[in-house]
C-alpha cells in the first residue's frame, strides 16, 4: 500500500485509530479498507511525502453516541410500559369506583298511567295515602297552615298486596315523575357504593321536586344495626346510615315523598321509625271478601266475560289471595280461553286456573286400580267425615285427578263466609278440622285395616301436628289453661332471637304440651274412625262413584251419601 501511495495512485486516506484501519480511495475511484498497527508511523510519512491528504477520523464520539441513544431508548420504553400499566389498573380502580355514580338505572317514570281506581281492595290505605297527593298536587293549602306533611311513608304488607301499586297510583294521580328502587340494589360488593348510591338517588329526586321515591324491599338495608351474629354488614349499616341522613337532610315540604314497602316491619331499625323519617305506617293487608271481588273486577276490565261469571262468587273461593294472585287467576283464565277458542271467560276457565293456582297443574290419570282405590277411599274419607262433623266445611269437590308434585286426588271445602270475613276460629271448628284431617286416615284404616294404612296421610298429620299445637299454645284450647306459651308465627331473626329463642315454659310444661297434643289428636281420629265405621256401605258406594265419574260435586256428593245439601 506503502508503495500505492508513494506511486500516485491514492487520492486520499482517511485514518481510524479507533478501529485501527484505514480507508483509501484511489485515484481510479475503488475504495479499500486497510488494517494498520495503531502506531503505524510509515502511513504517516509516506503519505506526507506523497503529498495525499490525510484525515485522522476519531469515532469514539459516535460510539459514545449511539451508546447514548440506545440507553434513552431503553429508559423510555421502560417509562412507557410502566405509565401503561398504571394507567391501565387505574381504569380498573376507576371503574370500580365508578358503580356508584354511574347510575343509568334511576329513571324516573313520568307519565304514569295507573290511577287510584285501579287499586283495589286497600281502601283503608287508599284513604290515607289521597292526602299525599293532595299535598304534592296543591302543597301552598298546606304550607299556608302551617302544616308539615309526612316525609317518608312505611307501606306494610304481605307480597302482593297492592304495595307499588298503590305507590304508583299516587305518582299517577298526583302528576309527578316516580323514582322506584328495590333497596337490595343499593348494597354492593364495594363498601360506600351503597351510601353513594343513596345520595345519588337523593339529589336526582330534589333536582325533580316533587316526585315519589319508592323503595322496595326496605328491610334489605333497613334491618336493625347490630343483629347480626358476629357483628353487622357493614355496607348494609351504611347504606341505612346515609338513607337516614338524607332523609333528616330534606327541608320540611320539600315535595319528594318517601314511600318504602316491607312486609316484615318488626325486623326494621328502630331509627328508621322516628318522626322525620318513616314516621307513617299503613297497613296494606291481604283483601277481604269484597276487597277481592273489587280487585276481581279491576282485573275483569280489561277481559271479556262470560255473562254466566259472578265475580263475588269466586271472591268466595279465593280466601287468602292477595291481589297478585287475583291478578293471575284471572290471567290463567284467560289463557286457558284463549286455548278453549272461545270468546269470553267462562266459569269453567277460572275453575281450571283456580286449581291450577292452588293445586299444580294436572297429571295423567292414575290407572293402576289399586291404586287409585285407596286414593279415592281416602278422599271420600275426608269428605264423609266432614260432612257428619258439625262446624266443618260443606264439600265443595272430591276429585281424583291427580296433581303434579303426587297429588293423587284432593278434597276442597266452600270456605266458611262467617269465619273469613270476622278473622275468629272457634274451638269447635278447629277441633272440626283436625277430626276432617284425619278423615283420610280413619278411612284407611276402617276399609283397609291399621296394618294396610299409607304414608299418603303424611301432609294431613302434619297439619294436624301444627293445628293442635297451636291451638295448645297458643290459643289456650286444651287442659292447660288459657295461656300463650309460644309466641306466634314470625320466623327467627337473625342474632337477636336465636339469643331469646328458648322456650318461655318449664320442662314439665313442655311435655304436658306435647301429651295434650297426642290427646287432641287421637280422639280426632278415633271420632273420625267411629264415624265411618258405621257407615261402611256408604263408602263403597260412594268409592265406586268417584272411581267411575272422578270428580264430585256437592250436590252428587251428598245425594250418594244420602244427607241432604243443607
Ligand atoms: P307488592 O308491591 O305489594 O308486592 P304489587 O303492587 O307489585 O305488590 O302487586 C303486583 C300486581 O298485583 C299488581 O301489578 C296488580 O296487577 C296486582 N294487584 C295487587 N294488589 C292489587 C289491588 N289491591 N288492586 C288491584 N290489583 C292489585
Amino acid at each position: 500500500m506503502l508503495r500505492q501511495i508513494s506511486d500516485g495512485k491514492v487520492k486520499e486516506l482517511v485514518l481510524v485509530p479507533a478501529r485501527r484501519e484505514v480507508l483509501v480511495r484511489y485515484t481510479d475511484g475503488r475504495k479499500a479498507t486497510v488494517p494498520i498497527l495503531i502506531n503505524d508511523q510509515q502511513v504517516l510519512r509516506t503519505a506526507e511525502s506523497a503529498g495525499v491528504p490525510l484525515t485522522v477520523k476519531d469515532i469514539r464520539g459516535d460510539q459514545a453516541m449511539a451508546g447514548l441513544v440506545g440507553n434513552v431508548a431503553l429508559i423510555l420504553i421502560v417509562v412507557l410500559g410502566l405509565s401503561f400499566l398504571l394507567r391501565r389498573s387505574a381504569q380498573v380502580a376507576n371503574r370500580a369506583m365508578g358503580f356508584g355514580r354511574s347510575q343509568p338505572r334511576v329513571k324516573p317514570q313520568d307519565d304514569l298511567t295507573v290511577r287510584f281506581e285501579d287499586v283495589a281492595g286497600i281502601t283503608e290505605a287508599k284513604d290515607e295515602l289521597q292526602e299525599v297527593v293532595t299535598f304534592l298536587r296543591e302543597p301552598e293549602s298546606f304550607i299556608r297552615l302551617g302544616a308539615k306533611i309526612p316525609r317518608g311513608v312505611l307501606l306494610v304488607g304481605p307480597p302482593g298486596t297492592g304495595k307499588t301499586l298503590l305507590a304508583k297510583a299516587i305518582a299517577g294521580e298526583a302528576g309527578v315523575p316516580f323514582f322506584s328502587m328495590a333497596a337490595s340494589e343499593f348494597v354492593e360488593l364495594f363498601v360506600g357504593v351503597g351510601a353513594s348510591r343513596v345520595r345519588d338517588l337523593f339529589r336526582q329526586a330534589k333536582d325533580k321536586s316533587p316526585c315519589i321515591v319508592f323503595i322496595d324491599e326496605i328491610d334489605a338495608v333497613g334491618r336493625q344495626r347490630g343483629a347480626g351474629i358476629g357483628g353487622g354488614n357493614d355496607e348494609r349499616e351504611q347504606t341505612l346510615n346515609q338513607l337516614l341522613t338524607e332523609m333528616d337532610g330534606f327541608a320540611d315540604n320539600s315535595g319528594v315523598i318517601l314511600l318504602a314497602a316491607t312486609n316484615r316491619a318488626d325486623v326494621l331499625d328502630t331509627a328508621l321509625m322516628r318522626p322525620g323519617r318513616f314516621d307513617r305506617r299503613i297497613y296494606v293487608d291481604l283483601p277481604d271478601r269484597r276487597g277481592r271481588e273489587a280487585i276481581l273486577s279491576v282485573h275483569a276490565r280489561s277481559r271479556p266475560l262470560d255473562d254466566g261469571v259472578d265475580l263475588s262468587d269466586w271472591a268466595i273461593r279465593t280466601p287468602g289471595f292477595s291481589g297478585a294472585d287475583l291478578a293471575n287467576l284471572l290471567n290463567e283464565a284467560a289463557i286457558l280461553t284463549a286455548r278453549d277458542q272461545v270468546a269470553a271467560i267462562g266459569n269453567a276457565q277460572i275453575e281450571r286456573a283456580l286449581e291450577r293456582i292452588t293445586m299444580g297443574l294436572t297429571a295423567a290419570p292414575l290407572q293402576d286400580n289399586a291404586k287409585k282405590r285407596l286414593i279415592a277411599y281416602h278422599e271420600i274419607g275426608h269428605a264423609l267425615v266432614a260432612a257428619l262433623t258439625p262446624h266443618a266445611g260443606k264439600v265443595d269437590k272430591v276429585t281424583l285427578l291427580p296433581r303434579s308434585g303426587g297429588v293423587g286426588g284432593f278434597t276442597r271445602f266452600w270456605p266458611d263466609e262467617e269465619e273469613i270475613d270476622s278473622g275468629l276460629l272457634t274451638r269447635a271448628s278447629l277441633k272440626a278440622r283436625l277430626v276432617v284431617a284425619l278423615g283420610g286416615r280413619a278411612a284407611e284404616m276402617v276399609v283397609f285395616g291399621s296394618g294396610e294404612v299409607t304414608q299418603g296421610a303424611s301432609g294431613d298429620l302434619q297439619m294436624v301436628s301444627q293445628l293442635a299445637r297451636e291451638m295448645v299454645t297458643r290459643f289456650g284450647f286444651s287442659e292447660l289453661g288459657p295461656v300463650a306459651l309460644e309466641s306466634g308465627g314470625n320466623e327467627v331473626f337473625l342474632g337477636r332471637d336465636l339469643m331469646n329463642a328458648r322456650p318461655s315454659y318449664a320442662e314439665s310444661t313442655g311435655k304436658a304440651i306435647d301429651g295434650q297434643i297426642r290427646d287432641l289428636a287421637k280422639h280426632a281420629l278415633q271420632q273420625a274412625v267411629a264415624l265411618l265405621e258405621s257407615r261402611r256401605s256408604t263408602m263403597d258406594q260412594l268409592v265406586e262413584a268417584l272411581i267411575a265419574e272422578e270428580t264430585l260435586h256437592t250436590e252428587r256428593f251428598m245425594e250418594l251419601a244420602g244427607l241432604t245439601s243443607a
